[in-house]
């Protein structure tokens, strides 16, 4: 008779916990989640999968405008936020249930309430009273937005949480911030109509990202909606049935939603870390190590809250490994280094490997190859867009060191690019890889001369 109830607690009910949960009683542990929102996670319910649906419905508007180079005439399309609305959440229900049921059919115990640690392996119910004994916990609460910078007013505007569950298309609409999800819902309100503000503090969006996508994207969005860069935010205020938001350069815009999203934290509060010892890093993450085992050997964690990198298939990884290495006697650990990831702007932004300025810190000698043209379709649709690829190369070994895409369907492309350059592919396997045509992507594998190297002073 086992001194605990089960196995594994698993707190937090989203991609990572779930996974984990999952593979762990596919191992024979007896394990017990707790969730005390939906099960299915922000990715699910408030995040990845609503948002791509709304990307979709925005991508529409384009369409409707590109079909008449191709002869056919569109009436005047009307959009119908409800309709949306309504459609989507019973598509995010649909998954939710399809979540419950994978995990009941493991075997997993699912209960709907918040859960603390009271010690290393003790869990406690908050809502039923209830302690539950565990041989291990494992953390996966994932993170939620701020609201932040804390200037007068901020409490008026709505995180990425709230704007799912707006009733109504906002006429007009500012979106604070330069990161992902500020992107990604400033490129949907354009799309579907709103007069759509992005205001972010920096001179160019997505820090982190390769500079000559970055200013690709300031020039697309620069013609689908008001851009303000290098402007900060000083106040919101009501006013005339709305809000009126003051910027740093004392100029007011005038909107009926302020949407922040200025980054998000760990959901560490009252979580009962200080009662087993584990002090959360800078940020509010849980310093974990290679196996997401943090300095309670009995306790793990998974996902956003150890902040490595806060996207879903990596909390899914986390949360698989930990299970492979703790229940089936396979140690397993996540590379965080190199990770394929998209951003749903319209045009959309795929990447994977470094971006050219540190490829260039990194291996000293790089060459670049990039194509800038305009896609097929545009010549009929007469849509001013171009479309941007760069390949990086190490001069040294011959290998992709990173491939950026900018253009419709750069996160289906780079999926599979990625597998080629997780394989460490070569330019000269990209050489000789047959172009697909006619693509767009066939030009990742017919770039044949670099730009004129930049090779810094002293190297090579
Ligand atoms: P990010 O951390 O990506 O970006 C935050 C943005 O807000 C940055 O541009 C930052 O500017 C700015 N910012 C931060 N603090 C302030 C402040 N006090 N005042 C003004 N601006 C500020 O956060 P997101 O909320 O966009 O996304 C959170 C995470 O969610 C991301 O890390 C990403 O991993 C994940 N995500 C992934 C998606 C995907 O894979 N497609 C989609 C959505 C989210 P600066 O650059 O100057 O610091």
């Amino acid at each position: 008779m086992s001194a605990f109830d089960v196995d594994l607690f698993v707190i937090g009910g989203g991609s990572g916990g779930v996974r984990a949960a999952r593979i762990a009683a596919g191992y024979g542990a007896r394990v017990m989640l707790a969730e005390e929102y939906r099960v299915g996670g922000t990715c699910v319910i408030r995040g990845c999968v609503p948002k791509k649906l709304m990307v979709y419905a925005g991508r529409f508007a384009d369409e409707f405008a590109d079909a008449a180079g191709f002869g056919w005439t569109v009436g005047q399309p009307r959009f119908d936020w409800g309709t949306l609305k309504s459609r989507r959440d019973a598509e995010v229900t649909r998954l939710e249930g399809i979540y419950d049921a994978n995990l009941i059919r493991a075997g997993v115990e699912i209960v709907p309430e918040r859960a603390v640690i009271e010690d290393p392996h003790t869990v406690r119910l908050l809502k039923s009273g209830r302690t539950v004994r565990a041989e291990r916990i494992l953390v996966a609460v994932g993170a939620h937005p701020v609201k932040e910078p804390a200037v007068p007013g901020i409490d008026l505007a709505i995180t990425s949480n709230e704007v799912f569950e707006l009733e109504s298309l906002p006429e007009r609409i500012l979106v604070i911030g330069g990161g992902y999800i500020a992107v990604e819902f400033a490129g949907i309100f354009a799309a579907l109509g709103s007069r759509t503000t992005l205001l972010h503090r920096g001179e160019r969006l997505l820090r982190g990202f390769d500079d000559e996508i970055r200013d690709a994207l300031a020039e697309a969005y620069g013609q689908r909606m008001d851009l303000r860069l290098g402007r900060t935010l000083r106040r919101i205020a009501r006013q005339d049935g709305g809000l009126c938001a003051e910027l740093d350069d004392g100029s007011e815009i005038r909107v009926d939603q302020v949407l922040i999203a200025t980054g998000r934290r760990p959901n560490v509060d009252g979580l009962g870390l200080d009662r087993v010892g584990i002090e959360t890093d800078g940020v509010g993450a849980i310093p974990v190590d290679a196996y997401s085992q943090t300095k309670v050997p009995s306790i793990y964690a998974v996902g956003d809250v150890t902040n490595r990198a806060n996207l879903t298939p990596v909390a899914i990884r986390e949360g698989h490994a930990f299970a492979d290495t703790v229940y089936g006697g396979r140690p397993s650990c996540v590379d965080h280094r190199l990770i394929p990831t998209a951003v749903f702007s319209t045009p959309e932004i795929g990447v994977v490997g470094h971006n050219e300025a540190a490829a260039r810190e990194i291996y000293g000698k790089i060459d670049v190859y990039k194509a800038r043209f305009r896609p097929m379709k545009a010549t009929l649709s007469g849509r001013e867009e171009r479309i941007l690829m760069k390949v990086l190369v190490d001069c040294a070994s011959d290998r992709v060191v990173g491939v950026h895409i900018f253009g419709h369907d750069a996160g289906e492309v780079i999926q599979a690019v990625g597998i080629a350059v997780t394989m460490g592919a070569t330019k000269a396997d990209f050489d000789r890889t047959i172009a697909v045509h006619p693509t767009a992507a066939e030009e990742l594998v017919t770039m044949r001369v670099p730009e004129v190297t930049k090779h810094p002073v002293g190297v090579g």
